[in-house]
C-alpha cells in the first residue's frame, strides 16, 4: 500500500510520522473518510469543506485543498481498488512534550484501502453514554474517536454493528460513525445538527434527496419508529432490522427501501463542481 505522508508518496512500511505528533499524543487532529468507486472520489468538495470547518473548530491552520486533492489523486492512482475508503488525516504535527501544538506545522496523511459493500440491513444498540452537544468538539470530525471505539466494542459484544448515542438532554443524536433517521407515519426525520451530531455528508444528501425533516427527537422515539435507518459515507443508506431487543419488520421497510433506491441511482453522480 502506498500512503501520502507530508508531501510525498511512501510505501506503508516506510511511511513515517513523528511519535510526538500531537495527533498521536493528545488526539489533536481531524479526518475525513471519502468513498471511491473505480478510482473516483465521491463528493470530495463537500469533504474538503468539512475538513476546513473541523480545522477551524480545532484552531488548526486551514488545510490546503489543492494539496489534499493532489495527495488523494496520487494515492488513488497508486492503489487501484474497486470500492475504496480514502482516509485523510490532518493533525497538529510534531509537538515536543509539554508544548501546546506543533512546531513544524500540521501533518497530512492520505491513505486508501479497499472495502466491501456494507450489508443492506444491520443490528444496532443504544448506549447510555452521551454526546455533548455543547462541547467544544461538537460536530467536528476529530481524531479523538476513543469514545466511539468503546461504544462500537459494546455493540459488537451484543451482535450489533453500530451504537446510537443520546445527547446530554437525552435526545437522539447519532451513531459512532453514522447519522440516524427514523420513519414515523411515513415521514422521515433525523436529529438536527444542534443535537451534537456530525453534519454527515450522506445525511445532507438524504435530507436533500428524500425530503427528510430535521426534528429534535426524544430517545424513546426509537421504541415507536416504524423504520430506522443509518447513513454514512461507506453505508449510504443502511436499514436497521434490530434495535436493542426490538426486531423491526420487515427487515427493510418500504420508506427505507425507497431511500436506498434513490441513493443507488444518484450516488454515482459527480457531485464535485
Ligand atoms: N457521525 C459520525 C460520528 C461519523 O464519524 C460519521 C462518519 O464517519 C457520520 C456521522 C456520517 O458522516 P458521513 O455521511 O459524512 O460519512
Amino acid at each position: 500500500m502506498r500512503i501520502w505522508v507530508n508531501g510525498g508518496l511512501r510505501d506503508a512500511d516506510d511511511a513515517r510520522l513523528s511519535v510526538l505528533d500531537h495527533g498521536l499524543t493528545v488526539g489533536d487532529g481531524i479526518f475525513e473518510t471519502v468513498r471511491t468507486s473505480e478510482g473516483r472520489p465521491f463528493a470530495l468538495t463537500r469533504h474538503l469543506d468539512r475538513l476546513t470547518r473541523s480545522a477551524r473548530g480545532l484552531g488548526l491552520p486551514d488545510p490546503d485543498h489543492d494539496e489534499v486533492r493532489r495527495a488523494a489523486a496520487a494515492v488513488i492512482d497508486a492503489n487501484p481498488v474497486a470500492l475504496g475508503r480514502l482516509r485523510i488525516t490532518y493533525t497538529g504535527g510534531l509537538s515536543p512534550l509539554g508544548s501546546d501544538r506543533g512546531t513544524d506545522g500540521p501533518s497530512l496523511v492520505v491513505a486508501l484501502d479497499g472495502v466491501n459493500r456494507r450489508p443492506d440491513s444491520t443490528a444496532v444498540i443504544t448506549v447510555p453514554w452521551t454526546r455533548n452537544e455543547r462541547g467544544a468538539l461538537a460536530g467536528l470530525k476529530t481524531t479523538s474517536y476513543a469514545e466511539n471505539v468503546v461504544a462500537l466494542a459494546r455493540a459488537r459484544e451484543r451482535g450489533a454493528s453500530e451504537a446510537l448515542f443520546p445527547n446530554t438532554a437525552d435526545r437522539l443524536c447519532e451513531g459512532t460513525g453514522s447519522n440516524v433517521f427514523v420513519v414515523l407515519d411515513g415521514r422521515i426525520h433525523t436529529p438536527p445538527v444542534a443535537s451534537g451530531c456530525l453534519a454527515g455528508i450522506t445525511r445532507a444528501l438524504a435530507v436533500e434527496w428524500t425530503g427528510a425533516e430535521e426534528t429534535d427527537l426524544p430517545m424513546d422515539v426509537l421504541a415507536e419508529a416504524d423504520e430506522v435507518f443509518l447513513t454514512s459515507t461507506l453505508r449510504d443508506v443502511q436499514a436497521v432490522h434490530r434495535l436493542d431487543d426490538r426486531e423491526l419488520t420487515p427487515e427493510i421497510g418500504p420508506v427505507t427501501a425507497k431511500a436506498m433506491r434513490i441513493f443507488a441511482e444518484r450516488s454515482g453522480d459527480d457531485l464535485d463542481p
